[in-house]
């Protein structure tokens, strides 16, 4: 029977990163994942084909709509479905394909197949690979999967979930998307892009829960002039298919027709088949519950990524794998949970760092606020990308930066030097007096963090 140091169930991001680095720490290590290939979720159905087809229908509507003002003209524009999607496929190939080639490269034993914890130790793999393993310790890193919504019976043709919105064979006439979450923005774009009429349907009364409501309003206004339809307040009910065509019922509403339905309205953790109950490994809410270093109540058996609690987004469940396999080698490793970047790829993009405004009120914190737009700003202007803007929050008495809103081109890029601000304890004024780049977008972070203080110079 093969013996390891450490096993990961799960590909994705969390376990392929957690096995990358746990090679590097010089334990022998293994991965056992059901897809043949590596990257999970993100990889191979999500953060990377959606935004291969992001850049594509941006292309396209840009080529459209940008062009004449650049004095360029162009005619009878036109895009092939079939290409669009082929290349898309070939960017998620390419990181596969480099994830194989990093295995490799740190001697990481592959299994494919799925992996139940039958004891302690023990692993029972079904599948290709076939057969049991044991381990010093067990890393579960299995993700998250597509909450089913009562009511809307998915069929994977007329009405799905973002797998299949990932792969439309020809562009719905009308593609209702139920949820104004990440997902459904980022892929009602596609598809309003590329043609579609999206309408997007909100339990809540605005859109992306859990971002600063002034950004979030603002992200409304545009996708609504961009041409997206939303209804707001509306809670599905119902979704099935009658005559080919998808019915969506709506509390109080009357019902909608649509060629496509889209389900995005969240994600729950995956545990199915890992055998949890084999060793009564506690759960709560569906996610698996760890201590402050991934531990189980099974003492050798840890979790990490979408299957714990906390943001289901890649990054976060990479630092997890690092700081888990590090604790393991060490005894010590962090992850800082309250400076998480996240970020929906629309255009413009919208990126959250730390509190939201309604959060301090909430927590009762006294701030200051620092707002700046890209249309003071030259670089965007000469890109023609004037929409949007960006707040700093920092707090009243100390300066130091509580929170970073942005909304505009770039916004994921931008973010980045906000994160590493923050992990350093920046205060506002630390960005202020330091020198950026003329012209650059990232004029546009430093401007706000002189506006905390009322001194920006270009507004
Ligand atoms: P979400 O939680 O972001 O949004 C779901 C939305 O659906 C919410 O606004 C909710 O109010 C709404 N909703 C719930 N029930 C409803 C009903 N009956 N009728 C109408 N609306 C309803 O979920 P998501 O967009 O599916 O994303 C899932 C997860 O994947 C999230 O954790 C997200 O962070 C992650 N993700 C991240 C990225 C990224 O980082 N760019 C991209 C995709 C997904």
């Amino acid at each position: 029977m093969n013996k390891h140091d450490i096993v990961i169930i799960g590909g994705g991001p969390g376990g392929y990163v957690a096995a990358i680095r746990a090679a590097q720490l010089g334990f022998n290590v293994a991965l056992v994942e059901k897809e043949k290939v590596l990257g999970g979720t993100c990889v191979r159905v999500g953060c990377i084909p959606s935004k291969a087809l992001l850049v594509s229908s941006e292309l396209f509507e840009h080529s459209k709509t940008k062009l004449k003002e650049h004095g360029i003209s162009a005619t009878n524009i036109k895009f092939n479905l079939k290409q669009l999607l082929a290349r898309k496929d070939s960017v998620v190939k390419s990181n596969t394909d480099g994830l194989d080639y990093l295995f490799k490269k740190n001697k990481i034993t592959r299994y494919l197949g799925s992996a139940e914890i039958i004891a302690k130790n023990d692993i029972k793999i079904t599948g290709e690979d076939a057969q049991n393993i044991t381990a010093k310790n067990i890393i579960i890193a299995t993700g998250s999967k597509v909450a089913s919504l009562k009511g809307v019976e998915l069929d994977g043709k007329t009405i799905g979930t973002s797998t299949e919105a990932l792969n439309y064979k020809s562009v719905p006439k009308h593609l209702l998307v139920i949820g104004a979450g990440v997902i459904g923005l980022e892929l009602g774009s596609v598809w309003r892009r590329l043609g579609a009429k999206v309408t997007v349907l909100e339990y809540l009364d605005r859109i992306l829960p859990g971002t600063d409501v002034e950004i979030a309003k603002e992200a409304l206004k545009v996708f609504k002039k961009q041409g997206i339809d939303f209804k707001l307040s509306a809670k599905v009910v119902s979704a099935k298919v009658v005559a080919k065509k998808a019915v969506v019922e709506i509390e109080g509403q009357a019902a909608i027709k649509a060629d496509k339905v889209l389900l995005a309205t969240g994600r729950i953790a995956n545990t199915d088949g890992l055998g949890l109950e084999n060793l009564n490994i506690k759960t709560e809410r569906g996610r698996i519950i760890v201590n402050n270093k991934f531990q189980t109540n099974i003492a050798n058996i840890y979790a990490i990524g979408d299957v714990i609690d906390g943001p289901m987004l890649a990054h976060k469940a990479e630092e997890d794998g690092i700081a888990c396999v590090e604790i393991l080698k060490t005894g010590v490793g962090h992850v800082n949970y309250d400076i998480m970047p996240a970020i929906t790829y629309t255009e413009p993009e919208i990126a959250s760092l730390g509190k939201t405004e309604e959060e301090l009120t909430n927590l009762g914190i006294n701030y200051k606020r620092g707002v700046f737009p890209y249309m003071a700003n030259g670089r965007a202007r000469a890109l023609g990308n004037t929409t949007g803007k960006v707040k700093v929050l920092a707090d009243a008495t100390t300066d130091r930066i509580l929170g970073v809103h942005i909304i505009g081109s770039q916004a994921g890029d931008l973010i980045a030097e906000a994160v590493a601000a923050m992990t350093f304890g920046a205060s506002s004024e630390d960005i202020a007096r330091t020198i950026h780049a003329h012209p650059t977008l990232s004029e546009i972070l430093k401007e706000a963090a002189l506006a905390v203080e009322n001194r920006a110079i270009h507004i």
